[in-house]
């Protein structure tokens, strides 16, 4: 298969599974087709065991015992697992006119928004935060939101369009102090950046395999140790696998190649962050140099080293997107049934519509390279400057 010789700078979509994590995979794809529930072979406990060798990475990375970690298909059903296990066995029954206040925030991933929605619908109270013009969920609103009959706070770690960096370990705190359960979407911050949850007062904490360059399709559920299947109804029935939180045979050889991306990752982030920092800061600063008229978003809060949001005075996310055809990244918008949306982010933050319209995501990751940076800059100056020269014509002027 070809594929474009594009740069890629998309690491917030999805990052390369690293060739160490492929190596780990292969034999249990190929060699081992056990399956960890059955033990009454060696094929079967083999399997089994290098699922808990995975589950073992996993905690590692996060500072947790290997028995808290729910293996799932990534991190879309971690959070539907959290949010909607954690009201169906905390909320008031079906039919009770008040079941339960749910607070979670306006900037979170659609999985994460859009369980919560199905649950007011069903009867729940949801507080959606909004953010100030930094786009930080602080401790202080929870704070101002809690109430008596609050079961859950749902509130991610980092943001993966702005890279925008959450109190999510005083938001932690708050809920500890109220007794309230707290969850946190960590997809974007797990394996980047540092988790101890021996101290880290985080009670469900979902992470994906394929943001921190394991493979697609698996992913994980923290679940303090505290906490039983009373507190957090399994989802999928079935099979009475993981602890009976999760139903379904364990995707071995995803698992394996997720508990190996979380070891490589737990032994490069120190060194990793601070290089891909630099990184992005050369490319926010490099593009504000050519360019009038680039707004970093999230620019006065802390941000994840990796992701950069940037909105360009008279010009579209996507029109961009079509002329700098060499960079691989995202646009801040939502095309839904045929519209093209501002991003629900930058619009909680205070953004106008032209100007969350006119945005690029660019995601930096472990193979990026100064010299990617430099052509990123030149390509995407000439790109916006053209687009700029036809603005009064598309009408983005
Ligand atoms: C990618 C992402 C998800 C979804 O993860 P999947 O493993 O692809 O289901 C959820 N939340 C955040 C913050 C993400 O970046």
């Amino acid at each position: 298969m070809e594929f474009e010789s594009q740069i890629y700078m998309d690491h917030a979509a999805s990052t390369p599974c690293e060739g160490r994590v492929v190596e780990a995979m292969l034999p249990y794809l190929t060699q081992c087709p056990g399956n960890p529930s059955n033990r009454n072979h060696r094929f079967g406990w083999q399997a089994a065991q290098a699922v808990e060798r995975a589950r073992e990475q996993v905690g590692a990375m996060l500072g947790a015992d290997a028995g808290t970690i729910v293996f799932t298909s990534g991190s879309t059903e971690s959070n539907n697992l959290a949010i909607k296990g954690s009201a169906s066995a905390l909320g008031k029954p079906i039919g009770e006119a008040r079941r339960g206040h749910i607070i979670t925030s306006a900037t979170e991933h659609k999985a994460v928004l859009d369980p919560c929605q199905s649950l007011s619908r069903e009867g729940f109270d949801v507080t959606f935060l909004e953010p100030g013009a930094d786009g930080v969920i602080k401790a202080e609103m929870v704070k101002n939101e809690l109430r008596h009959d609050t079961i859950l706070v749902s509130v991610m770690w980092a943001n993966n369009e702005t890279g925008v960096i959450n109190e999510a370990l005083e938001i932690g705190e708050v809920c500890r102090e109220a007794c309230v359960s707290f969850h946190t979407d960590a997809t974007q911050w797990a394996g980047k950046m540092r988790v101890d949850l021996r101290t880290d007062p985080v009670v469900l904490l979902s992470l994906s395999g394929h943001k921190i360059y394991g493979p697609k399709g698996v992913g994980a559920l923290y679940i303090r140790d505290c906490v039983q299947t009373r507190d957090l109804r399994c989802q999928n029935e079935g099979g009475g696998q993981e602890r009976g939180f999760r139903a379904g045979t364990l995707n071995v050889a995803g698992i394996v190649g997720l508990g190996e991306a979380c070891e490589i990752c737990q032994n490069v982030m120190e060194d990793e962050a601070p290089k891909l920092e630099a990184l992005r800061d050369r490319l926010e600063k490099g593009l504000s140099a050519k360019l009038d008229g680039v707004h970093v978003n999230g620019a006065d809060a802390r941000r994840l080293p990796h992701t950069s949001s940037l909105s360009f005075d008279h010009t579209d996310g996507e029109a961009l997107m079509m002329v700098a055809t060499d960079i691989a990244c995202s646009a801040a918008s939502a095309c839904s049934s045929m519209a093209i949306t501002p991003s629900h982010v930058l619009t909680a933050m205070g953004v106008p519509e032209d100007l969350a319209l006119a945005t690029l995501r660019l995601s930096l990751g472990r193979s990026t390279t100064a010299a990617d940076v430099d052509y990123a800059i030149e390509h995407i100056a000439t790109a916006v400057k053209n687009l700029r020269a036809l603005a009064p014509m598309l009408g983005l002027a």
